[in-house]
């Protein structure tokens, strides 16, 4: 896509922290932060929505849910399976889909936003 900034960072049109980057997927960190740790992971192929995907799409979709608690643990807010009652690590893991979802690029990503409860206080 000619005019998609996601597509544009993609191919390093446009310059990003990149965090991650193999040939299906691009990791780089929010520009507009909405917490100590929010980065994007990114296919490069373009894909408008989470409600685009189809079974062609599961083993990309598998891909980006994987990689999140990977490069969550390197940003430093993973989490260790079991770990629950230790009181801290962790992350949110979003794909905003549609205008009600409050997607604003279309081209598909997985928001991982955490740091030491940013959430803390909303629902
Ligand atoms: P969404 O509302 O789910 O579509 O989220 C889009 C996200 O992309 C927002 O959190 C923006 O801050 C982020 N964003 C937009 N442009 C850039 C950019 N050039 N580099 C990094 N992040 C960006
Ligand atoms: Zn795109």
């Amino acid at each position: 896509m000619t005019d998609c900034i996601f597509c544009k960072i993609a191919a390093k049109q446009i310059p990003s922290r990149t965090i991650f980057e193999d040939e299906d997927l691009i990791a780089f960190h929010d520009i507009n932060p909405a917490a100590p740790v929010h980065f994007l992971i990114v296919p490069k192929q373009h894909v408008a929505t989470l409600a685009d995907c189809d079974e062609s799409h599961a083993d990309l979709l598998s891909k980006m849910m994987l990689l999140a608690p990977q490069l969550a643990k390197e940003q430093g807010c993973g989490y260790v399976a079991g770990e629950q009652d230790a009181g801290s690590g962790g992350f949110k893991a979003q794909f905003n889909t549609g205008p009600d979802g409050g997607q604003e690029v279309y081209h598909l990503h997985l928001h991982v936003i955490g740091g030491p409860r940013p959430w803390r206080g909303q629902r």
